[in-house]
């Protein structure tokens, strides 16, 4: 193995959720965790998976003043031919290393990073809920833990892997989604780290979802930070468009977060003959699309929800419907054919899914 990992087993393990139709998202966790800790003279050491508990931290360390943290979101799921399996593991790995580098934290070795994951996941794969549409969501993080307050890139760093088993997301069926395109409040710009998955990101638009939850709407539509003119993406979501029967995408400016879900149905959608463009879109080009009628369908993808119909969206003041707020042919189509592959259902001709173990 490229890291060594010691296990200490947990004394007291927890029952396992006895209603897997009630577990929600990440309000469970399993009984271990995955730490590791990195430093310039001794690199990444002391792999170990731990009893799951809380971590001491130094009143200092550098994540609880500068925020300096990154973060991971994926997915184990427990296969109709009862494996346990990971999807587009490869992918996750190399975005955290690309958010590494933007806030100076170290890089992990890609090779080395998936027999991590392989190896705690097999340690916590009875957690791997059964019913359909659940996963064993993890978690993987990173953190600057230095214990002093002087502001520079960070000599001690921490990484650590939770997982949370999570229910079915469309619990009763799949309901679109009502989005406030916010014209105030920024999320990201270029040069900024909008391409990064750090966690400052989600503190500085936190205040947008507050005031689109007030006025009846589940999620943000972010602008460009710099016009406010352009569509970026919606919260946790990257968003696609179809007019006309074209598909637009926002492009990957460096403001917007590079979603494995998105990149899947772009390759998806292309393979099924549609033009997919990723280019800038205004939120101008947008609503005359929705004006004149060419406005198809809008959908959000991401690995908590996979993909996510827009029914609704408001901007300045009035609303729109998009598609008779109903789910979509195209959007139903591109999330049976990503959970099928996700949960062995239909083949994975593209080879995405990683097998850790048998369930
Ligand atoms: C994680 C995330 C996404 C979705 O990425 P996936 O890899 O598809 O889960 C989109 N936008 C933001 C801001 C995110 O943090």
């Amino acid at each position: 193995m490229k890291y060594p990992i010691s296990v200490t087993k947990n004394p007291c393990p927890k029952e396992k959720p006895a209603d897997e139709s009630k577990l929600g998202f990440g309000k469970i966790f399993t009984d271990h965790m995955f730490m590791m800790d990195h430093n310039p003279e001794e690199g990444w050491h002391n792999g170990r998976i731990v009893p799951f508990g809380p971590i001491a931290l130094h009143p200092a360390s550098t994540v609880l003043h500068y925020g300096v943290e990154i973060f991971e979101g994926m997915k184990a799921y427990r296969s109709r031919s009862g494996q346990i399996r990971l999807f587009r593991p490869m992918e996750n790995i190399k975005r955290l290393n690309n958010s590494a580098e933007r806030l100076c934290l170290p890089q992990l070795d890609e090779e080395g990073c998936l027999e991590i994951l392989k190896t705690f996941v097999e340690t916590e794969k009875d957690w791997v809920p059964h019913s359909d549409g659940t996963s064993l969501y993890l978690r993987p993080y990173m953190f600057g833990n230095d214990p002093h307050l002087g502001v520079h890139s960070v000599k001690n760093t921490t990484f650590v892997i939770i997982c949370s088993p999570v229910g079915a997301y469309y619990a009763e069926g799949i309901n679109p989604v009502k989005i406030a395109i916010e014209s105030e409040d920024v999320r990201a710009v270029r040069g900024g780290t909008g391409y990064a998955k750090c966690g400052g990101n989600y503190a500085a638009s936190l205040r947008a979802g507050e005031r689109a939850e007030k006025n009846g709407y589940t999620q943000v539509l972010w602008l460009d930070g710099v016009e406010r003119k352009y569509i970026e993406e919606v919260g946790a979501m990257n968003v696609m468009f179809k007019i006309d029967g074209k598909i637009i995408t926002p492009k990957l400016t460096g403001s917007v977060l590079p979603g494995i879900t998105r990149k899947s149905c772009v390759e998806l959608l292309r393979d099924w003959g549609y033009t997919v463009e990723e280019r800038l879109i205004s939120v101008d080009e947008l609503f005359e699309a929705a004006a004149n009628g060419t406005l198809e369908e809008a959908w959000g993808t991401g690995t908590a929800a996979v993909v996510s119909p827009i029914g609704k969206l408001f901007y300045k003041g009035k609303e729109y419907t998009v598609c008779g707020n109903r789910i979509g042919d195209l959007t139903q189509k591109l999330y049976d054919s990503l959970t099928g592959i996700q949960w062995g259902k239909v083949a994975d001709e593209k080879n995405w899914c990683v097998t850790v173990c048998n369930g």
